[in-house]
């Protein structure tokens, strides 16, 4: 219930201490089951601070297995040592080309580089100047694959290394959750990006287990989570990902529900309805950043299953099947309601796949006998929340 004083708000019990230790953004003082990944950064960074440079570093990992933090915990230790050498951290989401990436580096350094402007020679000339001075820097570029002229940046790099008469150098560490993206640099940046490369691996249940636990300790009051929802937390998410952020929303999650429902303490049960809510958060954010034809073909997804497919009752359909053809057909009524023109079959298709591989649907062939071969789709998620997602995306 709302409360509308603040002594009663505040003196309200809590199960949480202290909720931003259990947020994505919260490096902890330790980080357990990964010493030995930070113990090779820290070395393969280490000739920097001998004024020698480094070797670049490619750091390869699926989410949540601590590539972000690791590296910025190494940060933070490496720039207290010696002012001879210099850290940075770059998001390439926000810096994703070479000419944002050399106007940031340089204006952390250079204060007139911070009016905007400038030519890429002039800020090229800068970066000479810059690190024959300052000698080694390391620039960390974490969502790598975000940038749209990589082969031109590790270019650009590389020549300056080559120019530069004293001992400086700039090199780099990449991150990325796609392995794949490196096939399509050119070969001579792809091997240069990752003259060392290093894999963090997802965590096992009993891994993301000790790493809740590390939390509990400063985000919940003494005592409050069970053992059993800590490990079915962990569980959940080593099944299907092994990915430390999902299991700390879980938990944020599950705090949050068992708040709401005045519960004093957070059990399985917690746990299990956090699960679905944290889910469709997820696949919320998925269908928020999908082209809008892909949203379209959800939409009619979601509709039709909520709705019922035309051919439910018939005998052998399992239960929140529809088929390929009635799905298109709704899809092209879709289209005409918000004034777009529907894309051929050959390209529903496609779009179809494409949110497979996402998750958010499966399909399967008929088997023989139920209107001849076709594709069978269900959706997999609840169709009315996935109606409200999208719907508020479409009409927006
Ligand atoms: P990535 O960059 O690989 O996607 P992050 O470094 O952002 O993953 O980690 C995701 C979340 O999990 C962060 O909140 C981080 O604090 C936590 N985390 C990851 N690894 C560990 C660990 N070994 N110990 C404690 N917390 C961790
Ligand atoms: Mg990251």
């Amino acid at each position: 219930m709302a409360s509308n004083s603040f002594e009663e708000i505040l003196s309200k019990k809590s199960i949480f201490q202290d909720v931003s230790v259990l947020s994505p953004h919260f490096v902890p003082e330790k980080l357990p089951f990964r010493e030995e990944q930070i113990g090779s950064i820290m070395k393969t960074i280490s000739p920097a601070l001998k004024g020698q440079k480094p070797r670049n570093l490619f750091i390869y990992g699926t989410t949540g297995t601590g590539k972000t933090c690791c590296t910025k915990w190494v940060m933070e230790a490496f720039n207290k040592v010696n002012q001879q050498a210099h850290m940075l951290y770059l998001n390439c989401r926000v810096y994703n080309s070479r000419y944002r990436i050399l106007q940031k580096v340089l204006k952390e350094f250079v204060p007139e580089c911070s009016k905007s402007g400038f030519g890429l020679t002039f800020l090229y000339e800068k970066l000479l100047e810059l690190i024959d001075k300052k000698q080694q820097m390391v620039v960390i570029l974490d969502e790598i694959d975000m940038i749209k002229d990589l082969d031109d940046l590790i270019y650009t790099m590389t020549r300056a290394n080559d120019e530069i008469r004293n001992k400086g150098g700039v090199s780099l560490v990449g991150i990325s959750n796609r392995l794949s993206f490196k096939d399509a640099l050119d070969p001579r940046s792809k091997s240069s990006l990752s003259e060392i490369e290093m894999i963090f691996p997802p965590y096992t249940s009993e891994q993301l287990q000790e790493i809740l636990v590390q939390r509990l300790n400063g985000g919940f009051v003494d005592g409050v989570v069970t053992d059993s929802a800590i490990n079915l937390a962990a569980a959940i998410t080593s099944q299907t990902s092994g990915d430390a952020r999902y299991a700390l929303k879980l938990l944020l999650k599950a705090g949050e529900i068992a708040e709401q429902e005045n519960k004093e303490k957070l059990t399985d049960e917690e746990v299990e309805h956090a699960r679905r809510m944290v889910e469709l958060d997820l696949a919320s954010e998925t269908i928020v950043t999908l082209p809008e034809n892909h949203q379209m073909v959800l939409h009619a997804i979601a509709k039709l299953t909520l709705e019922g497919g035309k051919y439910e009752r018939l005998e052998g359909l399992e239960q929140g099947f529809l088929f390929s053809g009635e799905v298109y057909e709704e899809y092209e009524s879709v289209c005409k309601k918000l004034n777009k023109r529907p894309r051929s079959l050959r390209w529903y298709k496609e779009y179809l796949n494409d949110i497979e591989l996402l998750g958010l649907i499966s399909t399967k062939p008929s088997s023989t006998g139920i209107r001849g071969h076709t594709t069978l789709i269900k959706l997999g998620h609840p169709a009315e929340n996935i109606l409200k997602i999208v719907k508020k995306i479409l009409v927006a």
